[in-house]
């Protein structure tokens, strides 16, 4: 039995119920399932919310990696740098598009380290993609002044990151297209599948608008073969209403993260540091101890549910095979793998709740 979940969708679904039901009924009755008023007013609010000029709503984040990086010009053959330790869709969409991922190791914080980006551009390197890892901003003034000096567009991978700033500067606004996820785990979340793109260029955003249906530029005329990855209305309409309780949830993810760094024991525990110029938004909890195994089975022993974001770097994936790496490559993601677990920090963990992880995971190492 768990009595403290890592993520609780079906309390969310109870404390909105009343006021999603009638959202979802207008759009039900109005016929109006794909496109239409409430797509547009889901891209204009994350166009606002994110800082930039245009959003493109889509079927996935997925879908907004692999769109994004073909806008900015990679094709075959192209490499593209990115970090091993991310969610498998980072990278696998770098290879829809034939490219070839070529990893860089991370820091103490799990995202990429930017000081040995430079070592890893070749001739062939079109793109750097930093992924911002639990709800955490890459070091992006370095990554930036290194794109550049080699005049490499930056994609950043922004799905475990809305809301979150960095240098005064919103996620997704900073390189040149933001790829976001509203996948039901994400910390703005759809009842389904769910993603959207930023950017402050018009011309991508014109083309992918068109791209994600069939290539349409009006109704009848396609220029360039497309594809199907339209936003639904009613997903549109669910994340347009939980838009407005995105910083409400935010700050609460944010006072849980403050309550464990409080309480969890620094010289068990290693939780990596805010900087000064960064607001995290905490789409993850994650620490980094010795006997991570025992410690999340002695965990769920008490009922408390973690997850491991990720068990296996992904250059260790089967699928990665072709690519050519080996252990010990990326000692840094390597060594992560088998330290960190994730906490549960949802909105609706209670402060008790909290209390009792805390002291467990303490407890542990008495
Ligand atoms: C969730 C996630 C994605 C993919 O998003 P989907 O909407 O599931 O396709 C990509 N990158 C990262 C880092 C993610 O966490």
């Amino acid at each position: 039995m768990t009595s403290i979940p890592y993520i609780n969708l079906s309390e969310q679904w109870k404390q909105e119920r009343a006021e999603l039901l009638p959202i979802i009924e207008a759009v039900l009755s109005s016929g109006q399932y794909i496109g239409g008023n409430e797509v547009n007013i889901f891209e204009e609010n994350v166009a606002k919310l994110c800082g930039v000029k245009y959003a493109v709503s889509l079927n996935s984040g997925t879908d907004a990696l692999v769109f994004g990086l073909s806008a900015i010009g990679v094709r075959p053959g192209d490499e593209v740098i990115t970090p091993p330790n991310s969610f498998i869709a980072s990278t696998s969409a770098i290879t829809h598009l034939k490219a070839k991922p070529v990893f860089v190791d991370v820091g103490d914080d799990q995202n990429i380290d930017s000081l040995k980006i430079e070592k890893a551009i070749t001739s062939k390197t079109k793109a750097i993609m930093p992924v911002h890892l639990t709800g955490r901003i890459a070091d992006m003034n370095t990554i930036m002044n290194i794109a550049n000096k080699y005049s490499l567009p930056v994609i950043e991978d922004s799905a475990q990151a809305i809301g979150s700033k960095y240098d005064g500067k919103n996620s997704g606004s900073i390189g040149r297209v933001g790829c976001f996820s509203t996948h039901p785990l994400k910390n703005l979340n759809a009842c389904g599948d769910g993603g959207f793109l930023t950017t402050n260029d018009e011309n991508i955003y014109k083309q992918i608008s068109s791209l994600k249906n069939h290539g349409l530029v009006d109704r009848n005329t396609v220029e360039k073969f497309g594809y199907v990855s339209r936003m639904d209305s009613l997903q549109a309409a669910i994340l347009n209403y939980r838009l407005q309780k995105l910083p409400d949830l935010i700050e609460k993810r944010r006072r849980n993260a403050a309550a464990y760094t409080s309480m969890l024991d620094s010289r068990n525990i290693f939780i990596p540091k805010d900087r000064d110029i960064e607001f995290n938004t905490y789409h993850t909890f994650v620490i980094q101890v010795d006997k991570r195994d025992e410690l999340k089975s002695y965990l769920m022993s008490k009922g408390i549910e973690t997850s491991i974001h990720y068990p296996i770097p992904i250059h260790l994936q089967p699928a990665s095979k072709s690519l050519g790496y080996k252990i010990g490559d990326f000692p840094m993601t390597e060594n992560q793998a088998n330290r960190i677990l994730t906490l549960p920090i949802h909105q609706y963990l209670r402060e008790d709740e909290l209390g009792k992880i805390a002291e467990s995971v303490n407890s542990f190492y008495k």
